[in-house]
């Protein structure tokens, strides 16, 4: 179960924009963005058991060739996430190059891609190297909040932003677990029994402060009470554990839709990739393009209530002058 989180940007800001996010104790990792991804050690891209990509424009796709290159002959199962449109994309990538001798292989790789369209259908296709990468389809469901992927410790859920096509926004979310410190427990004549899951339950379910939990004491002598409120417990003993959120939200306009949509889904993360493509003084360029400047980036960021705002995919015109764009939405962000 993965509790620790360890993105980082896959090229500098200036590159193609990318998030490979180790997710250190389930040893795998994500990938946001499929653009360049040589800078990626081969057993870093081996560790990859999801990607997710925002929108085929090629700086977001190419690198899907780099991902076959590197995982063909494995045994592997990996799936791509995407928009409306990638299972084709999938398969027409994966048609370019012929396949006559890939039977004689020993791995069996295969691509589970699954798009997600504007009203949350996902449908999802299969691509295996024993069929010779031939399109299987798997089938339609329906996504819940824009949610893609859930598993006991992790959820990743989309929105849907406008770049003058549909882009896909994404938060990645820990689930936090309620934990004690069983040394202050014993410092407190309790015994370690179970009490704590009704007091741990009663904590995740939100129960008021003042609601007694039944506890258990090494020493039950007379006098002892056989309740204490929760907010006591919860005080001296309780330990929160992961919960952490990342988001990664690219190339969209400065609209009140993808506003909202954005500070939604990086609602209090602790940190915010997003793109700051333009200065803001070239703010009419950056909307005719649809992306955001540096000082949009910040806003958003801090209407959000990040914690932490890390921009990327700056365009080469200010090559040189990277540190503007950070500063610019550095600035925005802090409310300066
Ligand atoms: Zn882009």
């Amino acid at each position: 179960m993965p509790r620790h989180f360890d993105p980082a940007l896959i090229n500098d800001p200036f590159g193609d924009p990318g998030l490979y996010v180790d997710l250190v104790f389930a040893r795998r990792a994500l990938l946001f963005d499929l653009g360049d991804l040589s800078p990626l050690a081969p057993r870093k891209i081996l560790r990859v058991s999801d990607a997710f990509v925002t929108h085929r424009h090629m700086d977001h796709f190419a690198g899907f060739d780099q991902l076959l290159r590197q995982l063909i002959g494995r045994e592997k199962t990996i799936r791509i996430y995407g928009p409306a449109g990638l299972i084709g994309a999938v398969e027409h990538k994966l048609n370019a190059y012929s396949w006559n001798l890939i039977q004689g292989y020993e791995g069996h790789l295969i691509f589970r891609a699954a798009e997600i369209d504007k009203v949350g259908s996902v449908t999802s296709a299969e691509f295996s190297s024993r069929a010779r990468f031939e399109r299987f389809d798997a089938g339609t469901n329906q996504s819940d909040d824009g949610l893609l992927l859930q598993e006991p410790g992790l959820q990743i859920r989309s929105a849907f932003l406008d770049h003058g096509e549909p882009v896909l926004g994404f938060a990645i979310e820990e689930r936090a677990h309620v934990n004690v410190w069983r040394n202050k427990i014993e410092a407190m004549g309790l015994s370690i029994g179970p009490w704590l899951r009704a007091f741990k339950e009663a904590t995740l379910r939100g129960a008021r402060d003042d609601s007694l939990i039944e506890v258990a004491w090494h020493d039950p002598s007379p006098g002892r009470a056989a309740h204490l409120p929760l907010g006591y417990l919860k005080k001296e003993i309780m330990k929160i554990t992961g919960g952490r959120k990342i988001a990664y939200a690219v190339d969209c306009s400065f609209t009140d839709s993808n506003i909202e949509k954005i500070v939604r889904l990086a609602k209090d993360a602790d940190i915010l990739f997003i793109e700051a493509t333009f200065l803001d003084s070239d703010a009419e360029l950056a909307k005719a393009r649809h992306h955001l400047t540096a000082r949009q980036a910040g806003t958003i960021g801090r209407l959000a209530g990040a914690k932490r705002l890390v921009t990327l995919h700056h365009s080469p015109r200010y090559k040189g002058k990277g540190q503007a764009l950070i500063d610019e939405a550095q600035a925005a962000f802090t409310g300066g």
